[in-house]
């Protein structure tokens, strides 16, 4: 079989099992068992397929259109920022909203040298991306998964920014040692009773550790901001990513901790993001 029919098979399954991006979705399991680029790829679809690629093409996207598996843990990869990162079940999925923290920073602090900490590193996706634009700046990346720092060394390695990152193994609570010009975290957010809310792909899939933000959402978010209060340089800034709708309360709580917001960011769907924050000094 020829991968033009093979798209057409793969497509047609998907989207009678209700997955949106079926044609995407096709293109990419294919050309990642062909072993290229989803572009690359696209330009000639006379590409012959042995039965034995044939084989795991079924089996991919069976498990995408049955169990709604993400392609991203079944190809093991995403792209981020341009980086690609290896992913597994131990980390969330990187998402395009976390590249407008990444853009953001990498704008803001453009050309200066900062020690960052990046709390619930997770894929590690935004401290690897942010060094890769703030060549002079270095970091700690801190997680409560050891699986998840794992995955996130390798993507160090991978994306040359690894004598740069040292990672470590702890909350946000547990974590003492130096003051940081820069405080960045995607903390999970979600309230506990709204999991059982979200798509079938996220709920059985990602790390609930990931998602997880205790009754109201901000249970981490909370313990971030409380925190960084001690751990931030006079003049560092807090980066924070933020739950849609979730815009008021967090803002309380920054109040609360002296913190004074100077950037907010929205994303593709005009919600509130980001917010980029520092201390009040008297
Ligand atoms: N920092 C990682 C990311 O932004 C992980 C975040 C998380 O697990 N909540 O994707």
């Amino acid at each position: 079989m020829t991968s033009d029919e093979l798209i057409k098979i793969g497509s047609v399954f998907l989207k009678k099992n209700n997955i949106k991006s079926y044609t995407i979705d096709t293109e990419l399991i294919l050309s990642n068992i062909f072993g290229q680029s989803r572009e690359k790829f696209l330009v000639n679809l006379d590409i012959k397929f042995s039965q034995a690629q044939i084989d795991t093409f079924n089996n991919l996207i069976s498990r995408r259109a049955l169990s709604k598996e993400p392609i991203a843990y079944l190809l093991n990869k995403k792209e981020f920022w341009s980086n690609k990162l290896n992913i597994d079940k131990g980390v969330l999925i990187p998402r395009p909203e976390t590249e407008i923290l990444v853009e953001g920073l990498a704008k803001y602090f453009k050309n200066r040298q900062l020690f960052m900490l990046d709390v619930g590193t997770g894929s590690g996706c935004i401290i690897i991306s942010l060094l890769q634009e703030l060549k002079k700046s270095r970091g700690i990346a801190i997680d409560v998964s050891n699986k998840a720092l794992k995955i996130a060394k390798k993507n160090s390695k991978i994306n040359n920014t690894f004598d740069r990152i040292k990672f470590i193994n702890s909350s946000i609570c547990n974590f003492y040692g130096s003051k940081f010009d820069l405080i960045i975290s995607n903390p999970p957010y979600i309230a506990n009773h709204q999991l059982k809310n979200l798509e079938d792909d996220i709920k059985f899939f990602e790390p609930k550790i990931a998602l997880d933000g205790g009754n109201d959402g901000l249970d981490v978010m909370r313990k971030v901001i409380y925190k960084s209060r001690k751990i931030l340089k006079i003049n560092g800034m807090l980066a924070l990513e933020i739950g849609n709708g979730q815009y008021k309360k967090v803002s309380q709580i920054l109040k609360l901790n002296k913190f004074r917001e100077k950037v907010i960011i929205r994303d593709y769907k005009d919600n509130i993001r980001c917010i980029f924050s520092m201390l009040n000094h008297y």
